[in-house]
C-alpha cells in the first residue's frame, strides 16, 4: 500500500488502471476499524489494483474535489474515472471486495477468491456485540487478564452511539451526546486489552463447539463466549420512519420523554407497552394522541384503565399509521381510518412508536433456553442453558433494558465467566 499526497493523485491514476484510494484520519476509530482489512486485501488483490492511502486533513483540496467529507471514505477508480460505490463509516470487508470484483474480469476474481486463505484465530473469552454490555464485560475481562475478543457487525458503541443526548448515565454531570459516551467506553475496553473485529459480516456462530466464523474466512475458538447481541425495536416499515428516525421519531420513553415538557406527542400502539409508556410520557407532555390498529387496547386492565382515565390522552382506534412527515418542525403522522379508508394527519412535536422488540438472534440456531417473547433466560451468574455461554444486556430475558442495567449484565457475566472453568 502507497501513502500519497494530493500532488501525486493525478499520476496515480494515469499509470494505473484500478485504483482504490482511502481518505483516512488520525484519531478516527472507523479508520482504525478498516485498516488491517485494507492491509490484508492489498495482499490479495494488490496485482490488479492500485492500493492507495491518503491523509485527509492534510489534503483537503482533493478531498472537496472528490466530495469526501468523512474518513474514511473509500474510492474506486478504474481507467482514470471514478466508478463502483463510495464507501464510508462502518466499512466491511465484504463492501470493498464487491467494489474491487467489479474492477476486474471473472477469472481474475474467481482467482483472487480462491487465494484467500482460512485462518484460526484463538481467545479465551468471545464477546458477542459491543454495545454497553459487551463493552462493561470486555473492560472487566480484559483488565484481569483474560484475553477477550469483541465482534461485530457494526463500529462498537450499540444503541448508544446511534442515541442523540443520554442523561442519566451515572458519572456524567451534562447530556452526554451518545456517540461520545459510546466513544468512551469502546476506548476504554481497548486500552485495557480487548481486540475487536468490528464492521464485520459474521457468518456462523456455534455455541456448542464455541466458534464464530467472521468475514468468511477467520474462524474465532473460544472456551467461552458471552452474547450481548442487544435488542432492536421492531419497526413499522412505513415512509419517513427511517428518515425521522432519533430526529421527531423515539423508540423508548425512559430515554425521550423528558424532552416533551408541555409538547403534544403522538404514540403509535395500544399494548402493553405503549399504554404503560403513556403513563410515563403524560408526566411531560401537554397531549398525546394515541393511535391503535384495533378497536380497543391490548394492553392488561389496570394499565387500560390509567390511560382511559388520562385527560391528556385521545385514543385514535382502528386507525394505522401509513407515513410521518416533518412539516415546520413538526410532526405529521398520516393515519389511516381503517373503518373508512381516509387518512387523517394528526400534527405533533414528536412520535413514540411502541409495537415491540425483538433480539437480535437471527444467527443463533442452538436452541437456548428463552421467554415467550424470545429473549435469552439467564441465571444470577448470567448463565444461559448452555454450558460456558453467557448472555447480558437488552438480549436477556428481563424488565428493564437501560444503559446502567446493560453494563451491570456485562459486568456479572464477566466476573462468572473469569471465575469458572
Ligand atoms: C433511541 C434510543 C435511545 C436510548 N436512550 C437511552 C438513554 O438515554 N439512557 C439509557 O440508559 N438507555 C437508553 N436506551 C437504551 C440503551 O441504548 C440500551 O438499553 C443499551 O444500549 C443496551 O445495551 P446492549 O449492549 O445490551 O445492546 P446494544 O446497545 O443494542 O448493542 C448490541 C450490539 O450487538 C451487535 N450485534 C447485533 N447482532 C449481532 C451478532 N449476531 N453478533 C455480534 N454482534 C451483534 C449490534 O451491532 C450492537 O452493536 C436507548 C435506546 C434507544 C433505541
Amino acid at each position: 500500500m502507497i501513502e500519497i499526497t494530493q500532488g501525486s493523485f493525478k499520476k496515480e491514476l494515469q499509470t494505473n488502471e484500478n485504483v482504490v484510494l482511502d481518505f483516512y484520519s488520525t484519531e478516527c476509530p472507523p479508520c482504525e476499524a478498516l485498516a488491517p482489512k485494507f492491509e490484508s486485501l492489498d495482499k490479495l488483490y494488490g496485482e490488479d489494483v492500485r492500493f492507495l492511502k491518503i491523509f485527509r486533513q492534510e489534503n483537503r483540496e482533493l478531498a472537496g474535489e472528490l466530495g469526501v467529507s468523512s474518513s474514511p471514505t473509500v474510492l474506486f477508480f478504474k481507467k482514470g474515472k471514478q466508478t463502483g460505490e463510495v464507501l464510508t463509516g462502518g466499512i466491511k470487508r465484504s463492501d470493498i471486495m464487491r467494489n474491487l470484483d467489479a474492477l476486474l474480469p471473472q477469472d481474475r476474481v474467481s482467482k483472487i477468491h480462491s487465494g484467500i486463505k482460512p485462518k484460526t484465530t484463538e481467545t479465551d473469552a468471545l464477546i458477542l456485540g459491543a454495545g454497553p454490555g459487551g463493552l462493561a464485560a470486555a473492560i472487566y475481562l480484559a483488565q484481569a487478564r483474560i484475553d477477550t475478543l469483541l465482534v461485530d457487525p457494526a463500529l462498537p458503541g450499540g444503541q448508544v452511539s446511534t442515541t442523540h443526548m443520554v442523561s442519566n448515565y451515572p458519572g456524567f454531570v451534562k447530556p452526554q451526546p451518545g456517540f461520545m459516551l459510546a466513544h468512551y467506553m469502546s476506548e476504554q475496553a481497548k486500552e485495557a486489552g480487548a481486540r475487536m473485529r468490528v464492521a464485520v459480516d459474521i457468518n456462523r456462530v456455534d455455541l456448542r463447539k464455541k466458534e464464530v466464523v467472521v468475514d468468511g474466512h477467520e474462524t474465532i475458538r473460544a472456551n467461552k463466549i458471552l452474547i450481548s447481541t442487544g435488542a432492536s425495536p421492531r419497526y413499522l416499515g412505513i415512509e419517513g420512519e427511517k428518515e425521522y428516525y432519533g430526529k421527531g421519531i423515539s423508540y423508548c420513553a425512559t430515554c425521550d420523554a423528558k424532552y416533551y415538557h408541555d409538547k403534544q406527542v403522538v404514540i403509535i400502539g395500544g399494548g402493553n407497552t405503549a399504554v404503560e409508556e403513556s403513563e410515563l410520557i403524560s408526566k411531560f407532555a401537554s397531549g398525546i394522541t394515541m393511535v391503535q390498529q384495533l378497536p380497543q387496547l391490548t394492553a392488561n386492565k389496570a394499565a387500560q384503565e390509567k390511560a382511559m382515565a388520562d385527560p391528556k390522552i385521545n385514543i385514535l382506534y382502528s386507525h394505522e399509521p401509513r407515513g410521518f412527515e416533518k412539516r415546520n418542525d413538526k410532526m405529521v403522522v398520516k393515519a389511516e381510518d381503517l373503518s373508512t379508508g381516509q387518512i387523517k394527519e394528526i400534527t405533533a412535536d414528536g412520535v413514540f412508536v411502541f409495537v415491540g422488540m425483538k433480539p437480535n438472534l437471527d444467527l443463533i440456531v442452538e436452541p437456548l433456553e428463552k421467554d415467550e417473547w424470545g429473549y435469552i433466560r439467564v441465571d444470577e451468574e448470567m448463565r444461559t442453558s448452555i454450558p460456558g455461554v453467557y448472555a447480558a444486556g437488552d438480549v436477556v430475558s428481563k424488565k428493564v433494558r437501560q444503559i446502567t442495567t446493560a453494563v451491570a449484565d456485562g459486568t456479572i457475566a464477566s466476573l462468572s465467566m473469569a471465575r469458572e472453568d
